[in-house]
């Protein structure tokens, strides 16, 4: 048989093995549509990890009795779950966005029809910039320094960078294993879409900031939710992390201290979560940009370099530089190579002048000290307030938030936010924003002057009682 006929024999047969997949899929979307109804009228959730897991059991001996690659059929198979549960929303009513965003929004409502707001819901220090990383924003444009730059950031800020991670830590990173980026948000999403292949999973510690799940989701990946309790003071389950790895578990994002319940993971548990990690190959993305706010002692990732990770931090809350835009991962080599490529696609470059500010502001450490001391005294005092009150909550190890739980149990924290903003003026997050089992809570931040936070936690009183 000559080589074009033998190819176009192979080319029918993949033809038809292909509608036989497309025939399949068609007939399991039916199937999930009927799933959705029963579980719709039933109660039903709309995840089952456990019958998930069956599942997943039953394609890998698939695999293994054809000799085929598990991964890629579970990526498959993930893909699939994913359509049905995508199919299974569409049946149900899409709830209200919430998230600290769109409580600003409403509350900057408020203040243009002449309200005013104590605002408690942004993450948004008041504190701005060092006076001199200010003044270095027009001397560096003065200086000619107003064009694109390399898109991994100018060599002398990110050996400024190295040199400061190398002494807080004891290690010898390199300049060039560090990506300037446009702040810890766009970091975040370039070590996503660096890593995640659509169908991967990810595993996310809740209560979580929501960009993780959020961007997880717009690559195609899936977030894998692993609930932490107040009364456990917020410690990750190990067993339960353990029991939701798979082959298709791509990477595991931690938050710390966390956004919002303020917990600083203590060093065995990472202990154990690195060891995890490094057993099954799973890449670690360590988001750490409240690190300087932390009251006790703070492990950083960078402390674990036997494991695959990507290290996360930036200058917005560190030196009130919000607004700049300006943050850095620092990864292996191979990795910070490839989050430096999906930067000159998509943004060429931070801009060269916001770099020399970051150069700036590494040696205003004065001014981060004061304001994490300034921090700190307000969530210990916002803390005592709330003593008084009936809610529970862990006092924070860090970051700006408070996130207390309502001990009345028939009030809700959508309806207390909302409730808090409209008749009291005073705008915090719902906790569902952080997690759908967390519906009883809320989060302060604590990013305006004492006076407002007095007042504030005064008025929520009010309400409370
Ligand atoms: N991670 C966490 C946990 C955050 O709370 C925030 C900001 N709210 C960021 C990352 C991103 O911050 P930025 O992009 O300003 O550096």
């Amino acid at each position: 048989m000559t080589d074009s006929l033998r190819l176009s024999e192979l080319r029918t047969e993949i033809e038809q093995v292909t509608l036989e997949i497309i025939s399949l899929a068609g007939k399991r979307t039916a199937l999930a549509k009927e799933v959705a109804k029963v579980k719709l009228s039933s109660g039903f959730p709309l995840v089952n990890r456990g019958v998930e897991q069956n599942l997943r059991k039953e394609v890998t001996d698939q695999c293994i009795r054809d000799q085929s690659d598990p991964t890629f059929a579970l990526r498959l198979l993930n893909e699939l779950i994913m359509e049905s549960i995508r199919n299974q929303k569409n049946h149900i009513k899409p709830s209200e966005p919430v998230s600290a965003y769109h409580v600003f929004v409403k509350a900057r409502e408020m203040e243009r029809s002449g309200r005013e707001v104590l605002h408690l819901e942004v993450g948004e220090p008041d504190f701005g910039p060092p006076d001199a990383v200010a003044e270095s924003l027009t001397k560096a444009v003065k200086n000619g320094h107003a064009g694109y730059t390399e898109s991994s950031g100018i060599h002398e800020l990110r050996a400024k960078i190295a040199a400061y991670e190398n002494q807080k830590h004891d290690l010898d990173i390199s300049a060039d294993q560090i990506t300037i980026t446009v702040g810890g948000r766009f970091a975040l999403y370039l070590s996503l879409v660096a890593s995640i292949r659509p169908g991967d999973e990810v595993i996310v510690i809740d209560p979580s900031y929501p960009a993780y799940s959020d961007s997880i989701r717009e690559i195609g990946g899936r977030p894998i939710h692993l609930s932490t309790l107040l009364e456990d003071n917020w410690i990750p389950d190990i067993g339960l992390v353990e029991d939701n790895i798979n082959r298709t578990t791509r990477m595991i994002i931690l938050n710390s201290p966390s956004n919002p319940t303020g917990k600083v993971l203590d060093k065995f548990t990472l202990d154990m979560i690195v060891e995890l990690a490094v057993e099954n190959d799973i890449q670690i993305v360590s988001d750490e940009v409240y690190s300087e706010f932390a009251s006790t002692p703070h492990t950083s990732m960078l402390q674990y370099q036997q494991c695959r990770q990507v290290y996360i931090n930036s200058f917005s809350k560190t030196y009130g530089m919000t607004g700049f835009r300006l943050g850095y991962a620092i990864s292996d080599i191979d990795t910070t190579q490839r989050i430096t490529q999906l930067q000159t696609l998509t943004l060429t470059s931070v801009p060269e002048f916001i770099q020399y500010s970051g150069i700036k502001a590494l040696d205003c450490g004065k001014d981060a000290d004061h304001y994490t001391a300034l921090i700190e005294k307000r969530r210990n005092g916002f803390c005592k307030q709330l003593e008084k009150m009936p809610v529970s909550f862990h006092k924070p190890d860090g970051a700006f938030y408070i996130f207390p739980m309502l001990n009345n149990e028939d009030l809700n924290g959508l309806g207390f936010a909302d409730q808090l903003l409209t008749e009291k003026g005073v705008a915090v997050v719902p906790g569902i924003a952080y997690g759908q089992e967390y519906s009883r809570f809320f989060r302060i931040s604590v990013c305006q002057p004492e006076e407002q936070l007095i007042e504030a936690a005064n008025r929520m009183e009010e309400i409370l009682g």
